[in-house]
């Protein structure tokens, strides 16, 4: 029999009204003859208050002792979703991460997970039992309770649903599907029918809440078939994440957060003689590559930017705020051959991003060219093959979001 992972998110299961809905959904999906598996969420901000809690008790708690905290919100989720199956006629039965087999590394707060012993819900299965999985936990090698990271119960649905060889994995979120930008911020945004992985983890990764990003690159890995939907409108399709993506102009989404800071690296003054400029463009080649290589060895996440106007003196990067102190010491200490190396970071940015089937110029000069006629100053660029994204003041991250979205030949490209 075919079988199904279906995840709820936290505002779908805020209170026992929504907890019932959500109910009668697996129950549908259940009568249509496939077996499934159910994930949930903390019910509604659980984990924020949980969090607040912690820091209020405590203003640094210990993570071992916050992730046990943390993952009592889907365990209480998980326990009344099989209640509300129960009392809709159904058969179920709840799993914590660690009863699900669901094994990870030590990483508190952010652990990986390592496998999955699956033995203890097919058994569930084959007795035609429902099992409902909390989601954003597990359970290290030596029994400690761990967490998966914020959003970490995608990763739940789209591991278990890579690990039972399950056909798909819907995840039931508070929005129809996957939008042409977070419908929250752009009031046109319009619902995609499809999208590409590689274009889905582009999103995710710079901003888009809507699929934690490491749940969509297990879904890369291990080819699972992810459909994104409503638990408020069960009937729409919603949106398919698949290698087969409906193939459009040049924009697919647009994104945006403020999870990055800008590195800017001065390499001083090179003379205007050209056996010093030569010796200058070799050492600062030679730094780069070395610089790159030591933040890639060192785990920094970070990504070579570009200025609008090119400067051969300064070097500019995306940094993750939580790296960005550590990303500073890392490029004085590799300023061997450069001399007058200095380094600052500037915060209070913003990253706006395009994602498309494949990046290509017209859509950056558009977007540069969008962006000045609405006076909003922009600090540097970064770009992959799939997303060009425009780092712009915070305060002017909305006003840059909806002037991308709303113009007319971005929007023709796209069509
Ligand atoms: P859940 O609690 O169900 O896990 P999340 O809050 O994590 O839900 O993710 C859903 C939210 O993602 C939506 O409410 C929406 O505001 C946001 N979002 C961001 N970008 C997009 C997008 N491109 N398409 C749809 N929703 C998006
Ligand atoms: N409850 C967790 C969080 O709020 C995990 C999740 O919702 O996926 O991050
Ligand atoms: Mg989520």
């Amino acid at each position: 029999m075919e079988r199904l992972v279906i995840k709820f998110g936290g505002t779908s299961v805020m209170d026992a009204e929504r907890i019932n809905k959500a109910a009668q959904i697996v129950l549908e999906q259940s009568a249509e003859g496939v077996q499934v598996v159910v994930v949930v969420s903390a019910m509604g901000h659980a984990t924020d208050h949980l969090i607040a809690l912690a820091q209020d008790v405590c203003s640094k708690p210990n993570a071992r002792e916050l992730d046990l905290l943390l993952a009592t919100g889907e365990q209480a989720a998980a326990s009344l979703m099989t209640m509300a199956i129960g009392r809709h006629g159904g058969r179920a039965q709840c799993y914590t991460g660690a009863a699900a087999g669901i094994v990870t590394d030590d990483n508190f707060g952010d652990a990986h997970i390592r496998r999955i012993d699956p033995r203890s819900l097919e058994n569930c299965l084959r007795q035609g039992v429902i099992p409902v999985v909390a989601g954003f936990q597990g359970v290290t090698e030596e029994g400690e309770i761990t967490t998966l990271g914020r959003g970490g119960s995608d990763t739940t649905a789209i591991a278990l649903a890579a690990f039972l060889h399950a056909k798909r994995c819907d995840i039931y979120s508070d929005v129809k599907g996957v939008y042409t930008a977070d419908p929250r911020l752009v009031a046109e945004a319009r619902q995609l029918s499809s999208i590409s992985y590689v274009e889905m983890l582009e999103l995710a990764r710079h901003g888009a809440q809507i699929l934690n990003p490491r749940s969509v690159q297990i879904a890369i890995d291990r080819g699972v078939q992810v459909r994104v939907r409503s638990t408020f409108s069960p009937e729409d399709p919603g949106t398919l994440v698949t290698d087969h993506a409906k193939q459009r102009g040049h924009f697919t989404s647009m994104t945006c957060d403020t999870k990055r800071d800008c590195l800017a690296v001065s390499l001083g003054m090179p003379t205007s003689d050209s056996h010093h400029l030569r010796r200058f463009r070799s050492s600062r080649l030679h730094w780069k590559n070395s610089t790159v290589k030591l933040f890639a060895a060192t785990g920094v996440d970070v990504e070579l930017g570009n200025l609008l106007k090119h400067d051969p003196r300064i070097m500019v990067f995306g940094v993750d705020k939580k790296h960005a102190d550590k990303a500073k010491a890392l490029v004085l200490q590799a300023s061997n051959g450069i001399r007058n190396l200095s380094a600052h970071v500037e915060t209070d940015l913003a990253c706006v991003s395009i994602v498309s089937g494949e990046n290509n110029s017209a859509i950056e000069v558009e977007a540069i060219l969008t962006l000045t006629r609405s006076n909003i100053p922009i600090t540097f660029v970064t770009r992959s093959s799939h997303r060009f994204s425009l780092f712009v003041p915070t305060s002017k991250m909305h006003d840059a979001l909806n002037a991308l979205h709303n113009n007319r030949v971005l929007l023709a490209k796209a069509a």
